[in-house]
C-alpha cells in the first residue's frame, strides 16, 4: 500500500503513474480541485495517507511539517516517509531526525512522473531506502542514494542551481547571436552539435520556447524557490558564487510572473516572449 500527499503537477501524475501501474494509492491534497481530478483513493486527510510508504509531493518545508504533524502519528511500524518535495536541506535533517523520513527529490518534471522515468536523488538511512524501493521503482528509472539526510536536497539544490544558471546564460546567448543576426533556430541546431550545448539548449528550448509552448509544468515561482534556497545554502556555508549568483539574481529580477512557466524566463532573457 502507497500514500500520496499533495496532488499538484507533479504528485497528480505520480498518482496517474501509480494506478496505471496497478496501485491504489491513498491520496490526499489540501485543495479540493485537485482532490476531485485525482486518480487513486481520495482520503479524508493526511494521517489516511498512512501506509508503508508515503510520497510527498509538496510546495516547500512549511506544507511538510504540516503534514508530518498529521502523518506521523498515524503512520504503521516500519514506515518510511519519502519526501520528493525541493526544500531547505537542514529542514530535511529535522525531519529526518523525527521518523523514518527520506529527502528524495526528483528531477523529470511532470512528464517524468507520468512516465515513470523521474531522477530520485535520496538522502537518509539505506535501511529506509531498501523499505521504499519497490515503490520508489514505479516513478524513478535512476534512484540515486546520495548520503545521509539533506544530501538529496543539497544535490538537487546544486542541480537547480545549475539550471537556472544555464537557462539564463542560453538566453543571453541566444540574445546576442540574434542582435548580430543569427536567430536562435540556427544556433541552435550549431550549439546543440557542438561543445555549447546544455539541457537549457537541448531540451527547454526546443520543448517549451521555441514552439511557444511555455507548459512544462513548472512554474517560475518554484525555480525561484529554488535558486532561493541554494544562495541560502551557499551563504550558510560560506561558497562565495560569482556566476551563479549573477543568473541568482537576473531570476529575481525577472518579471515574469511566478505563476508562469519557468522557461519564460529564459525566453524574456533571449528577447523572446
Ligand atoms: P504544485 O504547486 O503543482 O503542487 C503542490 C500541491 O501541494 C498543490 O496541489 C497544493 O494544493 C498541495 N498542498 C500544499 N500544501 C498542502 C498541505 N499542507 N497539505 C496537502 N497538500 C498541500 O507543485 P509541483 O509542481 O507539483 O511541485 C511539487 C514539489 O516538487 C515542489 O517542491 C517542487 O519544487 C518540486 N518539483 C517540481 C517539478 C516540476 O516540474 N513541477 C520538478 C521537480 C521537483
Amino acid at each position: 500500500m502507497i500514500g500520496l500527499i499533495g496532488l499538484g503537477q507533479m504528485g497528480g501524475a505520480m498518482a496517474r503513474r501509480l494506478v496505471e501501474q496497478g496501485q491504489v494509492p491513498r491520496v490526499w491534497d489540501a485543495h479540493g480541485p485537485a482532490r476531485n481530478r485525482a486518480a487513486g483513493q481520495v482520503v479524508d486527510g493526511p494521517a489516511a495517507c498512512a501506509a508503508p510508504v508515503v510520497i510527498l509531493s509538496l510546495p516547500d518545508a512549511g506544507a511538510v511539517a504540516a503534514v508530518l504533524e498529521a502523518l506521523l502519528p498515524a503512520m504503521p511500524p516500519g514506515g518510511v516517509v519519502v519526501d520528493t518535495s525541493t526544500l531547505d536541506p537542514l529542514a530535511a535533517r529535522e525531519f529526518a531526525a523525527r521518523a523514518a523520513y527520506l529527502d528524495a527529490p526528483v528531477s523529470g518534471g511532470p512528464a517524468g512522473a507520468a512516465t515513470g522515468t523521474l531522477t530520485m536523488m535520496l538522502g537518509g538511512e539505506a535501511a529506509a531506502l531498501e523499505r521504499a524501493r519497490l515503490a520508489l521503482s514505479l516513478l524513478a528509472t535512476r534512484i540515486i542514494h546520495v548520503g545521509g539526510p539533506g544530501a538529496g536536497q543539497v544535490a538537487k539544490l546544486v542541480n537547480n542551481l545549475l539550471v537556472a544558471t544555464h537557462l539564463a546564460a542560453a538566453g543571453e546567448a541566444m540574445r546576442l547571436g540574434a542582435a548580430a543576426g543569427v536567430g536562435p533556430e540556427a544556433l541552435l541546431a550549431v550549439v546543440n552539435a557542438a561543445s555549447g550545448r546544455s539541457a537549457a539548449t537541448e531540451v527547454n528550448w526546443p520543448r517549451w520556447v521555441l514552439n511557444g509552448a511555455f507548459d512544462s509544468g513548472f512554474t517560475a515561482g518554484l525555480m525561484r524557490k529554488d535558486v532561493r534556497l541554494a544562495m541560502a545554502l551557499a551563504e550558510a556555508t560560506g561558497t562565495p558564487l560569482a556566476t551563479c549568483a549573477a543568473a541568482a539574481s537576473a531570476w529575481a529580477a525577472s518579471d515574469i510572473a511566478d505563476a508562469e512557466d519557468f522557461n519564460r524566463v529564459s525566453a524574456r532573457i533571449g528577447g523572446i516572449a
